[in-house]
């Protein structure tokens, strides 16, 4: 089950077909957050195991549009886990130093360390995303960047990360809502952002730049998961089984205790 939305190496996919709103799983709301509850207790548990082992990694890449729901995931899915053990990493505009290297050099630095989880809200495909729909660099310099990023997740698979990719696939009729919701909610004014509507008339091109995303850097090791997301308590159940999953495929131990039989506490 929790391949559904793993995507295959070699299937393209066409974003325009594919549904912003899930239907495999339960019919109703009540069934799936009762399921994602149980799968979040589980996540703690296999997470404080992964922390005490202190030798795999895990990362989790979150792409999406504005609104998309990439903030209410990372609430949502890691409430609760120890936050000793995970660290999430925003990646905003190019600070001038980072933009002094290439466009690895700040991705490759917050990957996660032995027994952590590593969550990047945004990665390194902005740099085939936003800097492709705004020309920022010519296609010469950005349609290479799929090989490099395959190179680059190869290599943290092969130097023991499991790589995780998610992108949240909204419809434009709900992104209109949840920006209409963050013009009506005063205390989510914050999170408006004119830009964002700008974004807006770039819907097309987006959408033609994330299919391109996810049909060039699908690969066996660092597949992409197209989760629908117009329904969030959908997307956060979607997201939570793959993740319990493969964790509980990674299957974390405690490390091997000393006899502590003969410790005496004076
Ligand atoms: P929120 O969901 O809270 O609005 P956010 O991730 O949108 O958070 P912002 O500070 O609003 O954060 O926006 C960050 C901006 O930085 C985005 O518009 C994103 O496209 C842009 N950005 C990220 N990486 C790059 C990059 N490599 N080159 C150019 N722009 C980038
Ligand atoms: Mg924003």
């Amino acid at each position: 089950m929790p391949k559904v939305h793993r995507l295959t190496p070699g299937i393209p996919v066409v974003l325009a077909k594919k549904s912003t709103r899930g239907k495999d799983f339960h019919d109703d709301r009540d069934a799936a957050e009762q399921e994602f509850g149980e799968l979040r207790d589980e996540l703690i548990r296999l997470q404080t195991a992964l922390y005490a082992e202190g030798r795999q990694k895990l990362l989790v890449v979150l792409q999406a549009m504005d609104a998309g729901g990439k903030d209410g995931t990372i609430r949502h899915t890691f409430k609760g886990v120890n936050p000793q053990g995970v660290l999430v990493t925003s990646f905003k505009k190019p600070s001038s130093e980072d933009l002094a290297h290439d466009f690895l050099w700040r991705i490759h630095r917050a990957v996660p360390g032995r027994g952590m989880i590593g969550v990047f809200n945004r990665s390194h495909y902005e740099d085939v995303l936003v800097v492709r729909v705004n020309n920022i660099v010519p296609k010469n310099v950005w349609r290479p960047r799929y090989e490099t990023i395959n190179n680059f997740e190869k290599h943290l698979t092969d130097t023991g990360t499991r790589v995780l990719k998610f992108f949240l696939h909204i419809s434009k009729d709900e992104q209109k809502e949840r920006f209409q919701d963050r013009l009506d909610e005063p205390d989510k004014h914050w999170k408006f952002d004119h830009d964002d509507l700008n974004k807006r008339e770039q819907w097309d091109e987006y959408q033609i730049a994330f299919q391109d995303m996810l049909n060039n850097c699908t690969t066996d090791r660092a597949p992409w998961h197209l989760i629908p997301g117009d329904q969030k308590w959908y997307r956060n159940l979607a997201i939570m089984r793959v993740m319990v999953d493969t964790l509980r495929n990674m299957d974390p131990q405690y490390p091997e205790a000393d006899d502590l039989s003969n410790v005496e506490i004076d």
